[in-house]
């Protein structure tokens, strides 16, 4: 999502100076290990990420909750109390806001966000490339939008190197939905955007085709390693993450 600041309420993702794209078109996502780096530092502390999200409103209006922290203080109030919830067992200062009958976001009018210099953290944080860059879309048929834009993000590489890590995080991804998802004990993510996270994190278990040749229950073992230490590095505040998204 957009995070540059303007003091009028606009789309997260409509920054006023990107054309609008049809959902076909190819929409360039940006050089992939810039993003790699961007997507790196939001996943590890609050820092947002800047996407070129143009007129897109797609991830707020796709049937979302949205995940709102301590930090989120400021826009809490704002908020309709109708869309405020407090799920049971919900870690210490987490609590939600829901979305209107047809899926959008309450914040969200004549497709502008009306809170977007106080936006949530997850608004700030989230990326729809993490899909494009598993190789997923999002769930149901209520995430048209937003599937389209995963469909038409197209990276751009600097380096062979880039382009194997891409390739990485798609094979992760392809591995963790593949047949040895039935071999293993651990809690293994349904969702995509978890999946998409846990692909992205344990990628570089995936940057050689030895992978293939190893028994999946080492291969599990050494993703959830990658994926742990990737977490040891998160900002001690930082969570929930784009993972929280539902689909
Ligand atoms: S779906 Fe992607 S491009 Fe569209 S608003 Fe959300 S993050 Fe931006
Ligand atoms: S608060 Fe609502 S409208 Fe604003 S960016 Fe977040 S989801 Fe979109």
């Amino acid at each position: 999502m957009n995070s540059s600041s303007t003091t009028e309420p606009v789309s997260p993702h409509a920054d006023a100076t990107t054309p609008a794209t049809s959902p076909q078109a190819v929409i360039p996502a940006g050089d992939f290990g810039e993003w790699m780096r961007a997507i790196t530092a939001s996943l590890r502390g609050d820092v947002g990420n800047d996407v070129p999200c143009g007129t897109c409103v797609g991830c707020c209006s796709s049937f979302w909750p949205i995940a709102l922290r301590r930090t989120d203080a400021a826009v809490i109030p704002l908020i309709p109390i109708e869309h405020l919830i407090d799920p049971p067992n919900a870690p210490s200062g987490l609590r939600y806001m829901g979305y209107e009958a047809d899926g959008t976001c309450p914040m969200l009018k004549a497709e502008r966000c009306t809170v977007y210099d106080l936006r949530p953290q997850t608004c700030r944080d989230f990326d729809c490339r993490l899909f494009t860059a598993a190789g997923l879309s999002s769930a149901g048929a209520d995430k048209a939008l937003i599937n389209a834009r995963i469909a038409a993000w197209q990276f751009s590489y600097a380096t062979d190197d880039d382009r194997a890590t891409h390739e990485a995080i798609k094979s992760a991804a392809t591995f963790i939905l593949g047949p040895a998802r039935a071999l293993t004990s651990i809690r293994v993510p349904s969702s995509p955007i978890a999946i998409a996270g846990l692909a992205f994190k344990a990628h570089r278990v995936f940057k050689t085709d030895q992978y293939r040749e190893r028994a999946s229950s080492d291969v599990w073992a050494d993703m959830i390693s990658a994926a742990r230490a990737f977490d040891e590095a998160l900002h001690p505040d930082s969570a929930p993450t784009t993972a929280d998204r539902p689909t």
